[in-house]
C-alpha cells in the first residue's frame, strides 16, 4: 500500500509523527498512528529531553521563566539572550 492510500484509510502500519517539537523545554510528539512500544519509546525521549542540552546533548536541565528550555551549562544563557534579541528587535 503506498503512503498515501495508508494515511488517507488509516491503515498505517509503522509509528508516524505528523509533528515533533519542543514546547515548555521538552520534546512534544504529534501522532498520526501508533504501534506496539512507540507510546514508551516517545515517553522515553520525552523524559529525556527534560535533562537533555538541545544545543549539543549534553546533560541540562529547564532553565528560563517566560521561555522555559532545557541547557547544559555551556548553553545555559543562550535562548535567554536569543529570546531577549527578538524581543527587543
Ligand atoms: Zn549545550
Amino acid at each position: 500500500m503506498k503512503a498515501k492510500n495508508a494515511l488517507t484509510t488509516g491503515e498505517w502500519s509503522a509509528p508516524h509523527a505528523v509533528q515533533v517539537k519542543e514546547e515548555y523545554g521538552t520534546l512534544s510528539f504529534y501522532m498520526l498512528s501508533y504501534t506496539k512500544g512507540i507510546g514508551a519509546a516517545i515517553k522515553e525521549a520525552g523524559k529525556r529531553s527534560e535533562v537533555t542540552c538541545e544545543f549539543c546533548g549534553a546533560p541540562g536541565e529547564l532553565r528560563g521563566d517566560k521561555w522555559t528550555y532545557t541547557l547544559g551549562e555551556e548553553h545555559k544563557d543562550k535562548k535567554r539572550n536569543f529570546s531577549e534579541e527578538t524581543i527587543n528587535g
